[in-house]
């Protein structure tokens, strides 16, 4: 049978036909009047998602270029600074501070678990000299969320800045950055913004700003000071990826009219509704702190992970993400941040139980579905 293709991956998400639209009109200059326009107010959204009156600068590139660029910019060789490891980025954390010789003193907690900030506090005391704690608020590979306002009260305490990894988080999760004292947030375009992968931004606060100064790590395209000052002239450094950036300026307006408050309530219930659903059909949620943009689904012995993804993606053509490394097989991952609405989890879970049955799995078909219905049903 012919079905529809559905994603839900966390990253990249469905984009709205009207950005899909606008991307598909005529091609212009990027050093014109009519871009530096689209160019700056894009910009200034950017700052009202992230929270803050700082610079949001805009690369070329995927999540993880913003990623490295927050390390490179605020670092020297030999720097001492502080990573988290709990899934796979925030590993990723830890392999860009080995590519570029930071040393870095590496938070290792048990995958599915969120890191104290007790933790942070106490490694910053065991290196009072290090430059940077780099975090994750939404661990996609376990659907984690971290307590970043707990640790930004920790990192204002001390001359270290804080780096948060907002790839997946940011227009889905709570997120103040201002208000809470987060120095640089990074984050990337294929997520809850509604757009297709291609770019990577970066928030960059004031203690961020001042440590720039002094970083001597090797960096060229992925300049931010460069970033920062082109911003001003409302233009940027190299060739910006012009059609994504004027879809942007539709995605975004969605999210600035709906407001952050609704927009992180409307995730919350999404999430809410999610997770009631995966409990009511009988499986467990992997996540001890779960997020409200992903759902990590923990699969009971016998049944195969591997097997339940190949069938949602192939056979019910709903794609959702498996386990990565030692979770493979485990647990089967639902992304319900940026385009979604009720209806896309009250499928998903449908497409679930209908496979998990075929599976011979002791699924409790059309609860899951009638208990994410009883949440939406609260409103
Ligand atoms: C998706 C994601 C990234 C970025 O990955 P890219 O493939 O480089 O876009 C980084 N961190 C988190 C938490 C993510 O979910």
């Amino acid at each position: 049978m012919k079905r529809k293709p559905r994603l839900f991956t966390p990253g990249p998400t469905p984009v709205p036909p009207e950005v899909l639209l606008d991307m598909a009109a005529p091609m212009t200059h990027h050093r014109q009047a009519a871009f530096e326009a689209i160019f700056s107010e894009v910009s200034e959204k950017l700052k009202t998602v992230f929270q803050t009156s700082s610079p949001a600068v805009i690369l070329s590139g995927s999540g993880t270029a913003a990623l490295e660029a927050s390390m490179i910019n605020t670092l020297s060789a030999g720097d001492k600074a502080i990573s988290v490891n709990g899934g796979k980025f925030g590993e990723r954390w830890g392999q860009i501070g080995a590519a570029f010789g930071v040393e870095m003193n590496v938070i290792d907690i048990e995958w599915g678990t969120a890191v104290d900030p007790a933790q942070i506090e106490e490694a910053l005391k065991a290196e009072p000299s290090a430059k940077a704690v780099f975090t994750t608020l939404h661990e996609t590979s376990t659907t984690v969320l971290t307590d970043i306002k707990a640790i930004a009260e920790v990192t204002a305490k001390t001359s270290a800045i804080l780096v948060v990894d907002a790839v997946s988080a940011l227009a889905a999760d709570e997120l103040r950055m201002d208000e809470w004292g987060v120095d640089l947030v990074v984050s990337g375009s294929q997520k809850a913004l509604m757009l297709p992968p291609g770019l990577a931004f970066a928030a960059i606060g004031p203690k961020a700003e001042a440590v720039m100064k002094t970083s001597t790590l090797p960096k060229y395209y992925l300049d931010l000071t460069k970033a920062i000052k082109s911003l001003g002239k409302k233009t940027t450094p190299y060739t910006p990826s012009v059609s994504i950036i004027i879809a942007m300026n539709t995605a975004l307006d969605a999210l600035v009219d709906e407001g952050m408050e609704t927009v992180w309530a409307r995730h919350a219930k999404l999430a809410e509704a999610t997770r009631a659903g995966v409990i009511g059909m009988g499986m467990e949620l992997f996540s001890q702190r779960p997020s409200n943009a992903a759902t990590a689904v923990k699969l009971p012995d016998g049944v195969d992970g591997g097997t339940l993804h190949k069938k949602l993606r192939d056979e019910f053509k709903a794609t959702c993400a498996g386990g990565q490394e030692h979770l493979k097989g485990k647990i089967e991952r639902i992304g319900h941040m940026g385009y979604y609405d009720q209806f896309d989890v009250i499928t998903v879970l449908s497409a679930f139980e209908l496979a998990l049955k075929e599976m011979g799995a002791a699924v409790k078909v059309g609860e899951g579905v009638a208990a994410a219905q009883r949440c939406f049903a609260e409103e």
